[in-house]
């Protein structure tokens, strides 16, 4: 910790230097979904990747936004770290929601406040400067190889990533993936995140009659809304179990060690309900288990139901089409093209199928690094040392991300260290990122690189 102890020094020193170069990246818009200031933000972040002394720096670009890709190549037989992160945002609206300027970040309480801060720029941005406070001190050759992988479409599902992974995986080789984003835990803690749930989301539509009609012909004309009801209803019982046959098949029930870990993560079950308004969680599988429950178990959610007449007062119609837009969140070793099979298949063995379209959206597979991987010690050493405390570790999360694309392409282990507070509000209005996780961010990126170097000895 000795020499680690003056980069420390050095970073303390030049807080002000980096918030003001973060600022200038807050201020670039990068909105992925509308196209706005999307390549220009790629060309500022090459520019304060080639600033910080990383080499190699190039521009890729994809079918739709560009990936920014650079690296520091020091001795191919060195652990290799790969960084991913995002650089495109989400839109800021609804604007009037916002205290301040989305584009123009201000500090309040300790927290930065600007329209992706912390999703995901200033988490990005902590690992070019740990790199770039290492070398100031240290001298520039560094004891492992680092590459870094930023894209812009995160914000958008990373349509391009697999495709740019799979066509450059000589450049991309590497020992371990670091996956900048996402948020600390909710009572404060640093932790480390080893996996994210796979994904599907898609919309059914059920069409009855060829026209909606008047209600006092419900006794004879078939109604496509309870007709929804029922199709729903048969998906999940009231306990909170799938009942889509096949759904739990594939399911690797968690090990020892992942159920172990799972039991060690913090949770103020009270807090949560009181925080939702709620006096019991649902029952699931195997219980309530708050933690239990968001990381090993698969979800069926309806996201939004529509049909018939929703407006105010009565209107005494017999609905023909309905829709509800649904995902489905999966769990190793669930496939989310193999999930929707099965929802057809349970369709049509109940008679439903004729009349009832699925459109599926996105989909993307569930991953988890194993937590024994040795990688995972040595991240966990590196957020102790950044952060002063040891990190919680969580098998994974309730959320997906393009973890699989890494696992599913490169085979190698991916741990997420989110530098966020946990009531970032990214996504919403008064997005913010918080000083403490950002400096300390930086801290734990120089640290990796230290933690890093032994990991091939
Ligand atoms: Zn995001």
């Amino acid at each position: 910790m000795g020499e680690l102890q003056k980069v420390f020094d050095y970073i303390e020193a030049h807080q002000q230097d980096y918030l003001d170069e973060l600022f200038a990246f807050l201020r670039q818009k990068s909105i992925s979904t509308t196209n706005e200031g999307v390549s220009e933000c790629a060309q500022l972040l090459a520019g304060i990747m080639v600033r910080a002394g990383i080499e190699h720096v190039q521009i890729f670009p994809t079918k739709r936004h560009p990936v920014v890709y650079g690296d520091i190549l020091v001795d191919p037989s060195l652990p290799t770290q790969l960084v991913y992160g995002h650089y495109d945002v989400q839109p800021a609206d609804p604007l009037e929601e916002w205290d301040s300027d989305p584009f123009e970040p201000v500090i309040r309480d300790g927290k930065i406040f600007c329209r992706g801060c912390s999703d995901d720029k200033a988490q990005l941005f902590a690992y070019i400067k740990g790199v770039e406070a290492y070398r100031k001190v240290n001298g520039p050759k560094l004891p492992i190889n680092i590459k870094y992988l930023f894209e812009g479409e995160e914000e958008i599902g990373s349509e391009n990533l697999e495709e740019f992974i799979a066509t450059h995986k000589e450049l991309l080789q590497c020992d371990a993936a670091i996956y900048s984003d996402g948020h600390m835990h909710e009572m404060g803690y640093p932790i480390l995140l080893l996996g994210h749930k796979g994904m599907v989301t898609m919309e059914m539509t059920v069409t009855g009659a060829n026209r909606d009609t008047h209600s006092m012909r419900a006794p004879a004309i078939p109604s496509a809304m309870w007709k929804m009801v029922e199709i729903l209803h048969s998906m999940k019982d009231e306990t909170g179990t799938v009942k889509i046959e096949g759904f739990y098949d594939d399911v690797r029930e968690p090990n020892q060690l992942e159920r172990e870990t799972a039991e060690k993560i913090p949770v103020d079950v009270e807090g949560i309900k009181r925080s939702y308004g709620i006096d019991h969680f649902v029952q699931n599988r195997t219980g309530d288990n708050y933690y239990y429950n968001i990381v090993f178990e698969p979800t069926c959610n309806i996201a939004g139901l529509f049909g018939g007449y929703m407006g105010e007062g009565s209107k005494t119609v017999l609905p023909h089409k309905v829709t509800a837009k649904m995902d489905l969140r999966l769990v190793p070793n669930q496939d989310p093209y193999d999930i929707v099979e099965k929802i057809k298949k349970h369709l049509a063995k109940h008679g439903w199928a004729d009349g009832v379209e699925i459109t599926t959206y996105h989909a993307n597979f569930p991953a988890r690094t194993p937590i024994d991987n040795p990688y995972v010690a040595l991240a966990a050493k590196a957020v102790e040392m950044g952060f002063g405390e040891k990190p919680v570790l969580f098998p994974s999360v309730g959320g997906g991300g393009p973890h699989y694309i890494f696992d599913r392409q490169m085979h190698i282990p991916v741990i997420e260290i989110p530098l966020a507070r946990a009531d970032q509000n990214n996504h919403a209005p008064n997005e913010s990122m918080g000083l403490h996780g950002f400096f300390c961010g930086i801290k734990m990126a120089t640290a990796l690189i230290e933690v890093l170097a032994g990991a091939k000895e």
